[in-house]
């Protein structure tokens, strides 16, 4: 069963070597277990549901613990309210809908009864897209799993039509059975979706290869409190501006989508995953830039800093291999500024031997020491558990948390250096924090910035929520400052939309909350998410 208060399946662990702690304690200090609150004594505490029985269906369930379920996403927020019993609000009711006409019918029921709508796909959120706004509203959150069917594929248009509640495991189950892939990997695989996914603009690791969403995205249904949008999955269009783009990213604030078609692709005859060392950064993301700007077909690049190098290699176990490597890159000159880049090659077997002898020549022009296949392939069978981790690290004591923005390559040093910098100057009294980054995403302009912080958690939750506030602040203002974009995938939610004028102008915000009031006339789709009240966003 999923955990209530923490990542994933509840008999999956991610256990962590005395090695590994020890690296942690050096890093930060020693953690202190926290003391969490019980599932039943939350239940206890859940207010009472606001809404009143619908006439005429039952689709709504107002039981404590789907309502608990329901309530928060897995922000570090998120993480210190579940877990200290702080939930300051929860939705009144929680449906799941099987097709769009259940999904109008709610949203009739929903504007009767005057209460606010919460799209909500896998949960997976980490900028608080899905939590309940306060105030005296009824919420219902509309919960999307059951519209999980692959209902048309279209094989000589390599074009798939999905009920949009379809999770990251059931989108290729169903298409691998037939022949294809979509190709979209976010971390959160496990349990997001696909109307998440296009509602947050999300980016899935091997996105170089496949595209991110809005590159995979074709068309869908988005049922709107004001009606029906149909976008027809055209291959291409000049007939005015392309309304798929209102849908991405529009975080429930239009409506709700509830069927997707998307671009798929045969699945690929040959992938392979490798790793290579760099003797600093500066080569690594040399080679990577000149690899993506030559138009290499590769299907992932993921370079890490050294500190972020030496973390994964203290936290992954497998200590005798991590030993031998060390030796290797030793005798090859390679210390403690070593910088680790995978690689991803997909799609037939001669292309992907093309791609890695092309992609090995560069990396060996920059110093690039080849080690093989083993951690590639480790990394890639393990990706998906890494979330896992903040599972056991916060049983020790310890949170952690993730941010990311995008730049031009001419910034991305600077940019990198001034949010690693932020962060370790945000905690007051020497707290210490441990920050190291990878470039997740690259493009021939530029590449993502994936900064991972982990630091103690306080003993009290207000003082948790209070230094990741610190944090996440002074972060945020670097990006702003230094003139990225305040997400490059995880979406603005309630914790970016401060930060979004900085990019998108007091106009474009006013010309947003237009749309918004056009879909959604009587302010009741996920207020506070995107759009802040200020903004005109909230009614
Ligand atoms: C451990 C972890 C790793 C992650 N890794 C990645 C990553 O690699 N790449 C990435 O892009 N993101 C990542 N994320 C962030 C998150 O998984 C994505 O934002 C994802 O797209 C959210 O999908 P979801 O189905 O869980 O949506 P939810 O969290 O349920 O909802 C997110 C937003 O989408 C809206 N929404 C959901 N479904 C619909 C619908 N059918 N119609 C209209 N609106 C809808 C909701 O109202 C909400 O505003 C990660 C998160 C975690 C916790």
């Amino acid at each position: 069963m999923r955990r209530w208060n923490g990542w994933g399946d509840d008999t999956i662990t991610y256990p962590l070597s005395a090695n590994a702690l020890e690296f942690l304690h050096e890093a930060v200090g020693p953690g202190v277990p926290p003391r969490d609150v019980t599932l039943p004594a939350v239940l206890a505490s859940l207010p009472p549901s606001r809404l009143r029985p619908a006439s005429g269906f039952d689709l709504v369930r107002t039981d404590p613990l789907e309502r608990l379920r329901h309530a928060r996403g897995q922000s570090l927020p998120d993480w210190v309210a579940l877990h200290g019993g702080r939930i300051t609000a929860f939705p009144d009711g929680v449906a799941f809908p099987t097709n769009r006409e259940e999904v109008a019918r709610l949203l009739a029921y929903a504007a009767e009864v005057e209460g606010r709508v919460i799209p909500y796909g896998g949960g997976t959120s980490v900028v608080g897209h899905i939590n309940p706004p306060a105030g005296e509203r009824p919420v219902l959150t509309i919960n999307m799993r059951r519209m999980n069917q692959l209902t048309r594929l279209d094989s000589i248009s390599q074009l798939a039509t999905f009920g949009a509640g379809v999770a990251g495991p059931e989108v290729e189950a169903q298409l691998r059975a037939r022949g294809f892939t979509l190709g979209h990997y976010p971390q959160s695989f496990e349990f997001s979706t696909l109307g998440g996914w296009v509602a947050t603009r999300s980016s899935g690791q091997q996105s170089l290869g496949y595209g991110r969403i809005e590159n995979l995205f074709a068309g869908g249904v988005l049922v709107a409190p004001a009606g029906e949008l149909r976008l027809p999955p055209f291959p291409a269009s000049a007939a005015g501006p392309d309304l798929r783009h209102l849908i991405l990213g529009s975080e429930g604030r239009l409506g709700i989508l509830t069927e997707a078609t998307v671009r798929v692709s045969p699945l690929p005859e040959h992938e392979e995953f490798h790793a290579i060392f760099f003797p600093d950064f500066g080569g690594g993301m040399a080679a990577v830039r000149r690899m993506v700007q030559g138009r290499l077909p590769l299907s992932l690049l993921r370079l890490s800093t050294p500190m972020e190098t030496r973390t994964m290699l203290a936290l992954a176990g497998h200590e005798r291999l991590i030993g031998l490597l060390e030796t290797l890159l030793g005798v090859r000159g390679l210390g403690p500024e070593k910088c680790m880049l995978l690689c991803g090659f997909t799609g037939d077997a001669a292309g992907v031997r093309d791609a890695r002898h092309a992609a090995l020549d560069i990396a060996k022009e920059h110093g690039g020491v080849h080690v093989g296949r083993r951690f590639g392939e480790q990394w890639m069978e393990g990706r998906f558990r890494t979330p896992y981790l903040r599972n056991t690290l916060w049983e020790y004591g310890y949170a952690i948390d993730t941010l990311e923005t995008a730049t031009t390559w001419e910034h991305v040093p600077r940019m990198l250096e001034q949010i690693e910098g932020a962060l370790r100057a945000a905690l007051p009294d020497n707290e210490r924090i441990h920050a190291f980054t990878h470039l997740s995403h690259v493009y021939p302009q530029g590449a993502s910035i994936y900064t991972t912080y982990l630091f103690r958690a306080a003993a009290d939750p207000e003082q948790t929520l209070a230094r990741w506030a610190a944090l996440k602040g002074a972060a945020s203002k670097a990006i702003v400052a230094a003139g990225g974009t305040i997400s490059h995938q995880h979406g603005v939610g309630r914790d970016h939309a401060p930060y979004l004028v900085a990019e998108k102008g007091v106009l474009g915000l006013a010309a947003l909350a237009d749309v918004a009031a056009r879909f959604d006339p009587d302010g009741m789709m996920n207020p506070g998410v995107l759009l802040r009240s200020s903004e005109g966003g909230e009614s």
